[in-house]
């Protein structure tokens, strides 16, 4: 099956912060991938702004460095990259200064659609947005469109959502948080939502918990700085991992639009518990023969900072009361995989006898690597002398379902962009969920912050701390395997 591309209209894209890493690895290879798939109409421009002076010509030798590195096409020839790069212009701009602005008003005058991206650090979103106000860049149907983190508390964010409101209204803010465009993320909802199938069973009575894993294999080397102030809790849970959760657990929303989505997962978050000090673990890795310890990546001689979290959440509402949400993510872990597990109750009799064993139906949704859904159903195992049960999945995996020939799953960030351009907010998080996603983390943080408890340590190569094992243990259940 071949993905459709759906037309979208000529449109400036103005990235901030196109010099950086953000941009030359997802971003720009994002829109290189949607122009070669022929999504980017003639009129689509888009305008590298930092403060790094460049002309538009080294601009985009720049960006066909990185296009090389970061956005291998199958089927792209030199000829589509180098008319791709013919489409990028470049201005010198200080987000804090003057320098640039009146330039970029003078680039900015068609009339199309305009987005601005802030692929710049948080502490420079309020400047962005005050001096596109002054040069009147700031227009009624202008989109913004803001990365993570935002925030680092409830009390941040809200001057950060304030900060943005005095020139913008919410309609034109894209908070972007990258698993929503995960193609598995929508097609959760396409699963839920769109079949008879699963929705009956979507609750309390018949899934007897749910576990979210976002493992990762990588440290943070690199961002030390930053992480080491945020931590798991705040880089992860409060944002990627509260998503996923929302939209398994959200109601049913009237029609799939903005509001109408946003609102369902807004409820879910209003409605989850505060944790149990007993329900939370955090963890720090140590050195391995290979690779350096947490506090020699973030070069601190002491830290308490967690780059491991596993927590049970519940959510007290109808539908999920006595279902717990076990959520973990963390660095230097096992493999890199990000897996929702929905795991259903047991049958309430086994007609087979126990000898036959006794086996649970796990709807896995994968989201890296290999995005796809596997359904595991018990059949009888094949062969004569009795009844043996075992578990098979049903597998649906995207990458052969949707793409010729193993053609690569689209990045989310090709989707997201692209609904900027369309001025669909669906997977964009609004002012009021973030501000909530705080006031459920701000409790978390402080029962450690507070008091300066320690992470404990785990081994590089892992599943995280023994403790986090024990969490799930505790209420006889133990965490799926983290597979490649
Ligand atoms: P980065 O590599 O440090 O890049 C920062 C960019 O901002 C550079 O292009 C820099 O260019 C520009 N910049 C800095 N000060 C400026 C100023 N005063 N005026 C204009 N431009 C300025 O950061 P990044 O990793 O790309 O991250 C960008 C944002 O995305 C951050 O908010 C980050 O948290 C978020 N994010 C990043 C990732 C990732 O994988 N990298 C993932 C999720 C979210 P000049 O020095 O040339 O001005």
């Amino acid at each position: 099956m071949v993905s459709r591309v759906i037309p979208v209209e000529d449109f400036d894209l103005v990235i901030f912060g196109a010099t950086g890493d953000l941009a030359q690895r997802k971003i720009l290879p994002s829109l290189f991938r949607r122009f070669h798939a022929g999504q980017m109409p003639e009129g689509a421009r888009v305008i590298g702004a930092a403060r790094s002076a460049h002309s538009p010509e080294s601009f985009r030798a720049f960006v066909l460095e990185g296009l090389c590195e970061f956005a291998q096409v199958k089927g792209a020839t030199r000829a589509d990259y180098a008319a791709f790069v013919t489409r990028l212009d470049y201005v010198t701009v200080d987000a804090r200064g003057t320098e640039g602005w009146e330039r970029l008003r003078a680039l900015c005058q068609r009339a199309v659609t305009r987005a601005f991206y802030f692929s710049v650090g948080p502490s420079l979103f309020e400047d962005l947005a005050q001096r596109l106000h002054l040069y009147g860049l700031a227009g009624a149907e202008t989109r913004i469109v803001v990365e993570k983190p935002f925030g680092r508390d409830l009390a941040s964010a809200k001057l950060l959502n304030a900060a943005l409101a005095a020139h913008f209204e919410e309609r034109q803010i894209y908070r972007i948080d990258h698993y929503l465009g995960k193609e598995t993320v929508q097609n959760l909802m396409a699963v839920r939502f769109g079949n008879m199938l699963f929705e009956p069973l979507w609750n309390s009575q018949y899934i007897d918990h749910i576990q979210i894993t976002v493992a990762e294999t990588v440290g943070v080397s690199g961002r030390g700085e930053y992480y080491n102030r945020a931590g798991a809790m705040r880089d992860m849970v409060q944002n990627h991992l509260m998503q996923l959760l929302c939209l398994i657990a959200m109601e049913p929303p009237a029609r799939f639009e903005p509001d109408a989505v946003r609102d369902e997962k807004l409820k879910v978050i209003r409605a989850l518990e505060p944790v149990a000090p007993q329900d939370l673990v955090r963890g720090q890795y140590g050195p391995s023969a290979d690779t350096q310890s947490y506090l020699q990546d973030v070069g601190a001689s002491e830290s308490q900072t967690e780059s491991f979290i596993a927590l049970k959440a519940h959510i007290s509402n109808w539908r999920w009361a006595g279902t717990p949400f076990y959520l973990r993510t963390g660095k230097r872990l096992k493999h890199r995989a990000s897996e929702i597990a929905v795991v259903f109750k047991d049958t309430p009799h086994s007609i087979f006898g126990e000898e036959a064993g006794r086996h649970r139906n796990i709807l896995s949704i994968r989201l890296q690597p290999n995005e796809g859904i596997e359904l595991g159903v018990t059949i009888k195992e094949p062969g004569p002398g009795g009844m043996r049960l075992i578990d098979v999945p049903l597998d649906m995996s995207f990458a052969e379902a949707l793409g010729p020939e193993g053609e690569a799953v689209p990045d989310a960030y090709e989707r997201l962009i692209m609904d900027v351009i369309r001025g669909n907010q669906t997977l964009f998080m609004r002012d009021d969920e973030v501000e909530a996603a705080w006031r459920w983390t701000d409790p978390i943080v402080q029962s450690w912050e507070g008091c300066g408890a320690a992470a404990l340590s785990y081994v590089p190569g892992s599943a995280g701390p023994e403790e986090a094992l024990r969490l799930m243990q505790r209420d006889g259940r133990r965490w799926r395997e983290i597979r490649e």
